[in-house]
């Protein structure tokens, strides 16, 4: 496989990361969650006492954290000025304040940065996982995939990851799901969004494994292409 760059958005419960982990690991790639990049900002941000609904607050602390993105599909990892932020990131708190900190320009400027700059390092080729990677953050993509699914079957999977919770607590996080894809759809800056040339997937049917075999196919088809083009090029 060359060294092909894979754009996968879509909103949440879409099979997003599992999808794009499995696909890296599959073909070799490195995989970046920049969902993750957006959460450990937004810890640091809580741990360090900026008002997150003071997006002035958050614009003008939006380069201090040092954000670190291993690449590993088989073990990612994410650390905030040297500390592993794998756990916290993952907490209700952190959720609940992601979007509003993803929102803000400057907190994206900074973090578009750090992606092109991982995508662009990844010498054997990337699957880059998120909201905006098709439209903003790597619009000359070889593949752009862009993930759907049902809202049932969006809150039914979700149900699923977070076996245990009562059901008040399930519908509160359904309910917190729904609103946090609204937030990512309709902010200003890069919304959540199909990019013109990706290919849509519809998952509500299909198993994870008929997502992994779909992208795969499609990965490969594009790798086949710009190795084509390549060669053409150099016959010429
Ligand atoms: O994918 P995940 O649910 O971890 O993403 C957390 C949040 O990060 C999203 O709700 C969104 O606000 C933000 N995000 C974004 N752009 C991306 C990836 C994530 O704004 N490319």
């Amino acid at each position: 496989m060359s060294a092909v760059i894979v754009a996968i958005d879509g909103p949440s419960g879409t099979g997003k990361s599992s999808t794009s982990k499995a696909v890296a690991s599959e073909l070799g790639l490195s995989y970046l969650d920049t969902g993750a990049q957006y959460r450990a900002i937004t810890w640091w941000m809580l741990t360090n006492g900026v008002p997150v609904d003071d997006a002035s607050a958050v614009a003008a602390a939006a380069a201090r954290p040092v954000i670190d993105s291993g690449t590993d599909p088989a073990a990612p990892t994410i650390a905030v000025d040297g500390t592993d932020a794998s756990g916290p990131i993952r907490t209700q708190e952190v959720t609940a304040a992601v979007s509003q900190v993803s929102a803000v320009p400057e907190v994206r400027t900074r973090i578009t940065a750090l992606q092109r700059s991982i995508a662009a390092g990844a010498a054997g080729g990337i699957v880059v996982e998120g909201r905006d990677i098709g439209t903003t953050v790597l619009p000359g993509a070889d593949i752009k995939i862009f993930l759907t699914a049902s809202p049932e079957a969006r809150a039914s999977r979700r149900s699923g990851e977070l076996k245990g919770k009562d059901a008040a607590g399930l519908s509160a996080t359904q309910e917190a799901l729904i609103k946090r894809d609204a937030a990512d759809s309709g902010r200003k800056t890069s919304p959540l969004k199909k990019a013109d040339d990706a290919v849509e997937v519809d998952t509500t049917q299909l198993t994870l494994e008929q997502v992994v075999e779909c992208v795969v196919t499609l990965v490969g088809k594009a790798a086949a292409a710009k190795a084509e083009a390549k060669a053409g090029q150099i016959s010429k």
